[in-house]
């Protein structure tokens, strides 16, 4: 028998992280290694009863106090480390053989980039990370033989359809690709009256139709900027151009992403819109295993719907497809921003049509430099996320 898998899950108190737990739950080719969570003790000691992790992360400094007392409390024997930098601790960590990476946001950055400078197998659901430092992460990971398998579904699904690798026979077949299409379904307002737009709440936001997800992602497809970053990302991950993605609204979530090829042929990957195919993939990748998701039955399914993004109703698509033309820090500027102004409608302190507002003043306002280093990114992301906060300001009193 090969020896067990070991895991480290950054974020594991997540929608991510909760789905990769579920998948490994039960199964004895993975050992869950490490978890961390930045302040859900509750769920954090929940997860460690039950899969028994060397070391757990409390990102919230100050809550690891309490996660060690409650450990004793229950006779766990896991060990608690604090802080932000202890992320980085357990995704490099010599017996980890695989990193989930569901850190919400830019909060995610130094550990995914741990993973990938320590040449682990990174399973990347932080989106936020790869936007931010796009080819400085992918030139580590091919410096450092990291393995990325984008979690991201439609990532997930173009990774699988894509020829394996420029090495073996399929490989040439990576100059035949001609579009990546990523499908989008829309949202919870696709069909709302731009009219009403600024006057929906947070809740309403979260509410998505056929995803259940945290709830900065949740705005970011109800504002469609979870394309926009996602069309960003492909760009990094298979080192295609702009004009080489294209975005398709697909209601129904079934089919997941598309790859064009030279010979009009198009391979699309399919599934019931659960997040534990994608994260069973990237575990057993190149081979597969259950996910505990239903099976697809196109049969009873509604039909299949594609149309073309309306950039007048979702300017947020459109500002994410501009910087990923502009390059260097914009998509950096981009990312800070919505973060911000995200977390403010959250708050009910700013409006929904506003966000797109913000982003688009500070990518105005900030120019944009060269991404050369980590250095660098960070600057433009501390100035975006300032001046973010600024506008908003201004704009709420
Ligand atoms: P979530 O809000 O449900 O969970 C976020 C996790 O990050 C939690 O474990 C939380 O403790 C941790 N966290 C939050 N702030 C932190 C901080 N400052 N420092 C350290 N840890 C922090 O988010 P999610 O929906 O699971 O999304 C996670 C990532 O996966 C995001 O980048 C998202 O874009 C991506 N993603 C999610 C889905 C999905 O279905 N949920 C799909 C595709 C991609
Ligand atoms: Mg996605």
């Amino acid at each position: 028998m090969t020896a067990p898998i070991k895991l480290a899950i950054l974020g594991s108190t997540g929608s991510i992280g909760q789905n990769t737990l579920d998948v490994v739950a039960g199964n004895e080719a993975f050992v869950v290694y490490a978890l961390s969570a930045h302040q859900n003790l509750e769920l954090l000691l929940q997860q460690c009863l039950q899969f028994r992790p060397e070391v757990v992360v409390v990102s919230a400094a100050d809550k690891a106090p309490q996660m060690r007392e409650l450990l004793k409390e229950h006779d766990c024997a896991t060990e608690v480390l604090a802080g932000p930098e202890a992320l980085c601790t357990i995704a490099e960590a010599e017996s980890v053989d695989v990193v989930m990476a569901a850190i919400v946001g830019a909060a995610g950055l130094a550990s995914s980039m741990a993973a990938v400078e320590a040449g682990k197998r990174i399973l990347l659901a932080n989106k936020e990370a790869l936007v931010m430092s796009g080819e400085l992460f992918t030139e580590s990971a091919a410096r450092n033989g990291a393995e990325i398998v984008p979690i991201d579904s439609e990532h997930n699904a173009v990774f699988q359809c894509l020829p394996r690798s420029t090495t073996d026979a399929a490989g040439s077949n990576l100059n035949a690709v001609s579009k990546i299409v990523l499908t989008a379904s829309g949202g919870p307002f696709l069909h709302t009256p731009v009219s009403q737009l600024l006057g929906v709440t947070p809740e309403q936001a979260c509410r998505h139709p056929k995803w259940s997800m945290g709830r900065k992602i949740s705005v970011d497809s109800a504002t469609m900027m979870n394309k926009g970053l996602e069309f960003i990302e492909a760009c990094y991950l298979f080192a295609v151009g702009p004009e080489q993605v294209e975005v398709l609204i697909h209601p129904q979530s079934i089919v997941h992403s598309m790859v064009h090829y030279c010979d009009g042929s198009v391979l699309a990957q399919l599934g019931n819109p659960d997040m534990r195919i994608p994260i069973a993939y990237g575990l057993s990748f190149p081979a597969r295993m259950p996910s505990g998701a239903a099976q697809l039955d196109l049969a009873s399914s509604e039909a299949l719907e594609f149309l073309e993004p309306d950039l007048d109703r979702f300017p947020c698509l459109q500002l994410g497809m501009q910087a990923a033309e502009q390059g260097g820090t914009a998509p950096t500027l981009l990312n800070a921003a919505n973060e911000v102004a995200v977390e403010a409608f959250l708050d009910n302190q700013l409006g929904f049509t506003r966000i797109p507002s913000i982003i688009a003043a500070v990518l105005s306002k900030i120019p944009c430099e060269p991404a050369a280093s980590l250095a660098i990114i960070q600057d433009s992301d501390s100035r975006a996320r300032n001046l973010a906060k600024e506008l908003i300001i201004k704009e709420f009193h």
